[in-house]
Protein backbone atom coordinates (compact mmCIF):
# COMPACT_ATOMS: atom_id res chain seq x y z
CA UNK A 1 0.00 0.00 0.00
CA UNK A 2 1.17 3.78 -0.92
CA UNK A 3 1.01 6.25 1.54
CA UNK A 4 0.93 10.17 0.68
CA UNK A 5 3.25 12.46 2.69
CA UNK A 6 2.90 16.13 2.55
CA UNK A 7 5.94 17.86 3.71
CA UNK A 8 7.75 14.84 3.19
CA UNK A 9 11.33 16.60 4.07
CA UNK A 10 9.53 18.37 7.12
CA UNK A 11 11.30 17.81 10.74
CA UNK A 12 8.62 16.06 11.62
CA UNK A 13 7.70 14.47 8.25
CA UNK A 14 10.62 13.05 7.33
CA UNK A 15 10.04 10.88 10.76
CA UNK A 16 6.72 9.81 9.44
CA UNK A 17 8.45 8.92 6.04
CA UNK A 18 10.99 6.70 7.98
CA UNK A 19 8.01 4.90 10.35
CA UNK A 20 5.91 4.39 7.43
CA UNK A 21 8.93 2.70 5.55
CA UNK A 22 9.59 0.53 8.51
CA UNK A 23 6.21 -0.91 8.76
CA UNK A 24 6.18 -1.61 4.86
CA UNK A 25 4.46 0.87 2.75
CA UNK A 26 5.82 2.41 -0.24
CA UNK A 27 5.76 6.35 0.53
CA UNK A 28 4.53 8.99 -1.85
CA UNK A 29 6.30 12.36 -0.55
CA UNK A 30 5.33 15.88 -1.68
CA UNK A 31 8.41 18.30 -1.73
CA UNK A 32 9.15 21.56 -3.40
CA UNK A 33 12.33 20.70 -5.58
CA UNK A 34 14.62 18.08 -5.90
CA UNK A 35 17.06 19.87 -3.08
CA UNK A 36 14.16 18.66 -0.72
CA UNK A 37 14.01 15.37 -2.62
CA UNK A 38 17.41 15.02 -1.19
CA UNK A 39 16.46 16.22 2.44
CA UNK A 40 14.13 13.58 2.83
CA UNK A 41 16.21 10.19 1.77
CA UNK A 42 19.13 11.49 3.34
CA UNK A 43 16.24 11.03 6.52
CA UNK A 44 15.97 7.20 5.92
CA UNK A 45 17.65 4.76 5.51
CA UNK A 46 18.90 3.41 1.92
CA UNK A 47 17.77 -0.30 2.13
CA UNK A 48 14.01 1.75 1.82
CA UNK A 49 15.18 4.36 -0.55
CA UNK A 50 12.96 2.40 -3.67
CA UNK A 51 9.96 2.26 -2.13
CA UNK A 52 9.96 6.33 -1.79
CA UNK A 53 8.37 8.69 -4.57
CA UNK A 54 8.12 11.99 -5.11
CA UNK A 55 5.75 14.61 -6.52
CA UNK A 56 6.79 18.18 -6.85
CA UNK A 57 4.40 20.81 -5.06
CA UNK A 58 5.69 24.28 -5.13
CA UNK A 59 2.95 26.11 -2.83
CA UNK A 60 -0.05 24.35 -1.35
CA UNK A 61 -2.01 27.87 -0.84
CA UNK A 62 -2.33 27.45 -5.11
CA UNK A 63 -1.62 24.36 -5.89
CA UNK A 64 -3.52 20.50 -6.92
CA UNK A 65 -3.01 17.70 -5.40
CA UNK A 66 -4.83 15.72 -7.99
CA UNK A 67 -2.32 14.05 -9.27
CA UNK A 68 -0.43 13.56 -5.94
CA UNK A 69 -3.80 11.76 -4.41
CA UNK A 70 -3.86 8.74 -7.67
CA UNK A 71 -3.65 5.22 -6.12
CA UNK A 72 -2.52 5.83 -3.01
CA UNK A 73 -4.56 4.18 0.09
CA UNK A 74 -3.77 6.90 2.91
CA UNK A 75 -2.61 10.43 3.56
CA UNK A 76 -0.54 12.25 6.32
CA UNK A 77 -0.86 15.70 5.44
CA UNK A 78 1.81 17.37 7.02
CA UNK A 79 2.91 20.35 5.42
CA UNK A 80 1.87 23.88 7.14
CA UNK A 81 4.36 27.03 7.39
CA UNK A 82 5.74 26.91 10.48
CA UNK A 83 8.23 29.98 10.91
CA UNK A 84 8.22 33.33 12.06
CA UNK A 85 9.43 35.41 9.49
CA UNK A 86 5.90 36.89 8.63
CA UNK A 87 5.30 40.56 6.73
CA UNK A 88 1.99 39.27 5.57
CA UNK A 89 0.20 36.65 7.80
CA UNK A 90 -2.57 36.34 5.66
CA UNK A 91 -0.74 35.24 2.91
CA UNK A 92 2.62 33.65 4.61
CA UNK A 93 0.69 31.57 6.87
CA UNK A 94 -3.16 31.68 7.63
CA UNK A 95 -4.04 30.79 3.61
CA UNK A 96 -1.32 27.99 2.99
CA UNK A 97 -2.29 26.48 6.11
CA UNK A 98 -6.29 26.44 5.45
CA UNK A 99 -5.62 25.86 1.51
CA UNK A 100 -3.12 22.87 1.93
CA UNK A 101 -5.61 21.38 4.19
CA UNK A 102 -8.53 21.68 2.17
CA UNK A 103 -6.64 21.27 -1.23
CA UNK A 104 -5.58 17.19 0.52
CA UNK A 105 -9.30 16.86 1.00
CA UNK A 106 -10.47 17.80 -1.52
CA UNK A 107 -8.23 16.15 -4.06
CA UNK A 108 -9.06 12.60 -1.93
CA UNK A 109 -12.59 12.95 -1.86
CA UNK A 110 -12.82 13.22 -6.22
CA UNK A 111 -10.75 10.50 -6.18
CA UNK A 112 -12.42 8.29 -4.15
CA UNK A 113 -15.85 8.90 -5.82
CA UNK A 114 -14.46 8.13 -9.06
CA UNK A 115 -12.00 5.60 -7.69
CA UNK A 116 -14.07 2.68 -5.69
CA UNK A 117 -13.26 4.67 -2.12
CA UNK A 118 -9.41 3.63 -2.03
CA UNK A 119 -8.34 6.35 0.37
CA UNK A 120 -9.51 5.00 3.89
CA UNK A 121 -8.04 7.79 5.94
CA UNK A 122 -6.54 11.21 6.07
CA UNK A 123 -4.50 12.57 9.13
CA UNK A 124 -3.39 15.94 9.48
CA UNK A 125 -0.98 17.53 11.53
CA UNK A 126 -2.73 19.86 13.31
CA UNK A 127 -1.27 21.68 16.57
CA UNK A 128 -1.80 22.29 20.53
CA UNK A 129 -2.77 26.00 18.79
CA UNK A 130 -5.52 24.88 17.86
CA UNK A 131 -6.38 23.46 21.50
CA UNK A 132 -4.84 26.06 23.70
CA UNK A 133 -6.50 29.35 24.97
CA UNK A 134 -3.73 32.23 24.81
CA UNK A 135 -6.14 34.65 26.32
CA UNK A 136 -6.18 32.46 30.01
CA UNK A 137 -2.13 32.30 30.08
CA UNK A 138 -1.04 29.71 32.69
CA UNK A 139 -4.66 28.59 33.60
CA UNK A 140 -3.51 26.64 36.66
CA UNK A 141 -5.85 23.41 37.65
CA UNK A 142 -7.25 23.38 34.04
CA UNK A 143 -6.45 20.32 31.87
CA UNK A 144 -7.22 20.59 28.10
CA UNK A 145 -8.72 17.59 26.39
CA UNK A 146 -9.60 17.20 22.47
CA UNK A 147 -12.85 18.79 23.44
CA UNK A 148 -10.96 21.89 23.73
CA UNK A 149 -10.66 24.87 20.97
CA UNK A 150 -8.88 27.73 20.98
CA UNK A 151 -11.18 30.89 20.03
CA UNK A 152 -8.44 32.62 18.18
CA UNK A 153 -9.96 33.60 14.81
CA UNK A 154 -8.59 34.55 11.36
CA UNK A 155 -9.36 38.17 11.95
CA UNK A 156 -7.33 38.45 14.88
CA UNK A 157 -4.59 36.13 12.60
CA UNK A 158 -4.69 38.07 9.77
CA UNK A 159 -4.40 41.85 11.44
CA UNK A 160 -1.38 40.20 14.10
CA UNK A 161 1.61 41.81 11.26
CA UNK A 162 3.75 42.24 14.83
CA UNK A 163 2.80 38.82 16.46
CA UNK A 164 3.75 36.11 14.28
CA UNK A 165 3.06 33.34 16.67
CA UNK A 166 -0.80 35.02 17.11
CA UNK A 167 -0.86 34.36 13.04
CA UNK A 168 0.62 30.85 13.15
CA UNK A 169 -1.85 30.15 16.11
CA UNK A 170 -4.69 31.66 13.91
CA UNK A 171 -3.39 29.56 10.87
CA UNK A 172 -3.81 26.26 12.55
CA UNK A 173 -6.80 26.66 14.32
CA UNK A 174 -8.59 27.44 11.43
CA UNK A 175 -7.14 25.12 8.93
CA UNK A 176 -8.03 22.39 11.15
CA UNK A 177 -11.61 23.61 11.81
CA UNK A 178 -11.94 24.34 7.46
CA UNK A 179 -11.27 19.93 7.90
CA UNK A 180 -14.35 19.48 10.29
CA UNK A 181 -16.15 21.76 8.30
CA UNK A 182 -15.17 19.66 5.55
CA UNK A 183 -15.78 16.31 6.54
CA UNK A 184 -19.39 17.56 8.19
CA UNK A 185 -20.76 19.18 4.75
CA UNK A 186 -19.21 16.80 2.14
CA UNK A 187 -19.49 13.89 4.30
CA UNK A 188 -16.72 12.21 2.29
CA UNK A 189 -15.80 8.05 2.39
CA UNK A 190 -12.56 8.13 4.35
CA UNK A 191 -12.37 9.20 7.77
CA UNK A 192 -9.28 11.98 9.41
CA UNK A 193 -7.43 12.12 12.63
CA UNK A 194 -5.89 15.60 13.47
CA UNK A 195 -2.89 15.28 15.96
CA UNK A 196 -2.47 18.17 17.78
CA UNK A 197 1.11 18.61 19.83
CA UNK A 198 2.81 21.05 21.64
CA UNK A 199 6.26 21.75 20.81
CA UNK A 200 8.04 18.92 19.33
CA UNK A 201 11.54 18.67 20.05
CA UNK A 202 14.29 15.91 18.82
CA UNK A 203 17.08 15.19 16.24
CA UNK A 204 16.23 15.89 12.62
CA UNK A 205 16.05 12.54 10.62
CA UNK A 206 19.71 12.08 8.72
CA UNK A 207 21.45 14.87 10.93
CA UNK A 208 21.23 18.92 10.69
CA UNK A 209 23.48 19.59 7.94
CA UNK A 210 23.15 23.24 8.10
CA UNK A 211 21.45 25.66 10.01
CA UNK A 212 18.75 25.80 7.58
CA UNK A 213 17.60 22.14 8.80
CA UNK A 214 16.97 23.72 11.78
CA UNK A 215 13.15 24.35 12.38
CA UNK A 216 11.24 26.45 14.44
CA UNK A 217 10.95 24.53 17.08
CA UNK A 218 14.39 23.41 17.30
CA UNK A 219 16.10 26.44 16.83
CA UNK A 220 14.73 27.58 20.42
CA UNK A 221 16.95 24.66 21.57
CA UNK A 222 19.55 25.95 19.68
CA UNK A 223 18.79 29.82 20.90
CA UNK A 224 19.65 28.60 24.08
CA UNK A 225 22.68 26.17 23.83
CA UNK A 226 24.57 29.24 22.13
CA UNK A 227 23.67 31.93 23.65
CA UNK A 228 26.68 31.81 26.57
CA UNK A 229 27.10 30.73 29.88
CA UNK A 230 26.08 34.06 31.81
CA UNK A 231 23.00 34.60 29.25
CA UNK A 232 20.14 35.58 30.63
CA UNK A 233 17.12 32.22 31.05
CA UNK A 234 14.92 32.29 28.13
CA UNK A 235 11.37 32.64 29.26
CA UNK A 236 9.29 28.98 28.44
CA UNK A 237 5.85 29.86 27.25
CA UNK A 238 4.33 26.65 26.06
CA UNK A 239 5.47 24.65 28.70
CA UNK A 240 4.71 21.26 26.76
CA UNK A 241 6.83 18.96 24.74
CA UNK A 242 6.67 15.49 22.85
CA UNK A 243 9.47 14.04 21.00
CA UNK A 244 9.60 14.03 17.09
CA UNK A 245 9.53 10.22 16.98
CA UNK A 246 6.37 9.53 19.18
CA UNK A 247 4.69 12.26 16.81
CA UNK A 248 5.72 10.33 13.91
CA UNK A 249 4.43 6.86 15.47
CA UNK A 250 1.02 9.18 16.46
CA UNK A 251 0.47 9.96 12.90
CA UNK A 252 1.19 6.11 11.79
CA UNK A 253 -0.92 4.22 14.53
CA UNK A 254 -4.04 7.14 14.05
CA UNK A 255 -3.94 6.13 10.21
CA UNK A 256 -3.56 2.37 10.94
CA UNK A 257 -6.49 2.00 13.12
CA UNK A 258 -9.53 0.27 11.91
CA UNK A 259 -12.51 2.91 12.97
CA UNK A 260 -15.30 4.42 11.27
CA UNK A 261 -14.99 7.55 12.76
CA UNK A 262 -12.60 10.45 12.78
CA UNK A 263 -10.88 11.56 15.41
CA UNK A 264 -9.14 14.45 17.25
CA UNK A 265 -6.55 13.54 19.59
CA UNK A 266 -3.85 15.44 21.67
CA UNK A 267 -0.52 14.37 22.79
CA UNK A 268 2.48 15.31 25.07
CA UNK A 269 4.74 13.91 26.82
CA UNK A 270 5.35 16.28 29.80
CA UNK A 271 6.50 19.76 30.73
CA UNK A 272 9.71 21.19 29.91
CA UNK A 273 11.29 24.61 30.76
CA UNK A 274 14.47 26.37 29.01
CA UNK A 275 15.91 25.73 32.73
CA UNK A 276 15.34 22.45 32.71
CA UNK A 277 17.32 22.12 29.59
CA UNK A 278 19.72 23.97 30.46
CA UNK A 279 20.42 21.67 33.73
CA UNK A 280 20.13 18.49 31.54
CA UNK A 281 22.97 19.89 29.55
CA UNK A 282 25.20 20.75 32.16
CA UNK A 283 25.23 16.84 33.69
CA UNK A 284 24.57 15.48 30.73
CA UNK A 285 27.46 12.63 29.99
CA UNK A 286 27.05 12.78 26.68
CA UNK A 287 26.44 16.35 25.93
CA UNK A 288 30.16 17.80 24.33
CA UNK A 289 31.77 20.48 25.84
CA UNK A 290 31.78 22.70 23.13
CA UNK A 291 27.87 22.81 23.87
CA UNK A 292 28.41 23.50 27.64
CA UNK A 293 30.39 25.99 27.32
CA UNK A 294 27.99 28.21 25.61
CA UNK A 295 24.54 27.01 27.65
CA UNK A 296 23.39 29.37 30.41
CA UNK A 297 23.58 28.10 33.89
CA UNK A 298 20.75 30.14 35.15
CA UNK A 299 19.53 29.26 38.26
CA UNK A 300 20.12 25.51 38.73
CA UNK A 301 16.95 23.78 39.51
CA UNK A 302 14.09 26.76 39.34
CA UNK A 303 10.58 25.31 38.77
CA UNK A 304 7.73 26.58 36.27
CA UNK A 305 5.21 28.68 37.92
CA UNK A 306 1.81 26.70 37.89
CA UNK A 307 0.07 26.12 34.58
CA UNK A 308 -2.29 24.25 32.83
CA UNK A 309 -2.37 20.10 32.17
CA UNK A 310 -2.61 18.65 28.88
CA UNK A 311 -4.20 15.09 29.21
CA UNK A 312 -2.96 12.46 26.41
CA UNK A 313 -4.88 9.86 27.72
CA UNK A 314 -7.24 9.11 24.58
CA UNK A 315 -4.03 8.75 22.17
CA UNK A 316 -2.78 6.39 24.73
CA UNK A 317 -5.16 4.34 25.18
CA UNK A 318 -6.36 4.26 21.45
CA UNK A 319 -3.05 4.43 19.74
CA UNK A 320 -0.85 2.44 22.42
CA UNK A 321 1.22 5.51 22.62
CA UNK A 322 4.20 5.82 25.23
CA UNK A 323 6.67 9.09 25.33
CA UNK A 324 10.00 9.40 25.23
CA UNK A 325 11.14 11.30 28.51
CA UNK A 326 12.98 14.72 27.76
CA UNK A 327 16.37 14.26 28.66
CA UNK A 328 16.61 11.47 25.45
CA UNK A 329 14.48 13.61 23.30
CA UNK A 330 17.27 17.09 24.41
CA UNK A 331 20.56 14.46 24.29
CA UNK A 332 19.86 13.17 20.98
CA UNK A 333 19.36 16.61 19.64
CA UNK A 334 21.71 18.47 21.37
CA UNK A 335 24.88 16.21 20.18
CA UNK A 336 23.68 16.93 16.12
CA UNK A 337 23.44 20.52 17.09
CA UNK A 338 27.27 20.21 18.68
CA UNK A 339 27.96 18.37 15.30
CA UNK A 340 26.27 21.14 13.23
CA UNK A 341 28.89 24.04 15.63
CA UNK A 342 32.03 22.22 14.47
CA UNK A 343 31.05 21.85 11.51
CA UNK A 344 29.97 25.80 11.34
P1 LIG B 1 9.14 22.37 9.02
O1 LIG B 1 9.39 23.82 8.88
O2 LIG B 1 10.28 21.43 9.04
O3 LIG B 1 8.10 21.89 7.91
C1 LIG B 1 7.17 22.64 7.23
C2 LIG B 1 6.84 21.89 5.95
O4 LIG B 1 5.76 22.52 5.24
C3 LIG B 1 8.01 21.83 4.98
O5 LIG B 1 7.99 20.63 4.26
C4 LIG B 1 7.72 23.02 4.05
O6 LIG B 1 8.35 22.93 2.81
C5 LIG B 1 6.22 22.85 3.92
N1 LIG B 1 5.57 24.08 3.48
C6 LIG B 1 5.35 25.20 4.22
N2 LIG B 1 4.72 26.12 3.47
C7 LIG B 1 4.54 25.58 2.25
C8 LIG B 1 3.94 26.04 1.02
N3 LIG B 1 3.38 27.26 0.96
N4 LIG B 1 3.92 25.21 -0.04
C9 LIG B 1 4.49 23.98 0.04
N5 LIG B 1 5.05 23.48 1.16
C10 LIG B 1 5.07 24.27 2.24
O7 LIG B 1 8.30 22.24 10.37
P2 LIG B 1 7.75 21.05 11.27
O8 LIG B 1 8.20 19.73 10.80
O9 LIG B 1 8.01 21.45 12.64
O10 LIG B 1 6.18 21.21 11.02
C11 LIG B 1 5.43 20.26 10.32
C12 LIG B 1 3.98 20.37 10.76
O11 LIG B 1 3.88 20.17 12.17
C13 LIG B 1 3.30 21.71 10.49
O12 LIG B 1 1.97 21.44 10.11
C14 LIG B 1 3.34 22.39 11.86
O13 LIG B 1 2.32 23.34 12.01
C15 LIG B 1 3.09 21.18 12.76
N6 LIG B 1 3.50 21.36 14.15
C16 LIG B 1 4.84 21.52 14.48
C17 LIG B 1 5.21 21.67 15.81
C18 LIG B 1 6.64 21.84 16.21
O14 LIG B 1 6.90 22.17 17.39
N7 LIG B 1 7.60 21.61 15.33
C19 LIG B 1 4.19 21.69 16.89
C20 LIG B 1 2.84 21.47 16.44
C21 LIG B 1 2.53 21.31 15.12
P3 LIG B 1 9.82 23.63 2.61
O15 LIG B 1 10.78 22.89 3.51
O16 LIG B 1 10.11 23.44 1.16
O17 LIG B 1 9.64 25.07 3.01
Amino acid sequence: KTILVTGANSFIGTWIVQDLLEKGYNVRGTVRSQAKEAQVLDGVSKDYHSRISFVHINDITTDSFDEAVKGVHGIIHVASPFHFNVTDPEKDLILPAINGTLGVLKAAHAYNQNNDNTIKRVVITSSFASIFDPSKGLRPGYSYTEKDWSPVTYEQGAAAKNEPMMAYRASKVCAERAAWDFIDKEKPSFTIATICEPLVFGPRAGGFRSLDDINTSNASVRGLVTSGKDAPMLETRVPFEVDVRDVAHTHTAALERSTDTSERYLIAAGTWSFQEIADLVHESTVIPDNIKNTTPVGIKGQSLPDHYEIDSSKAKKDLGITFIPLKKTMEDLIVQLADLQTML
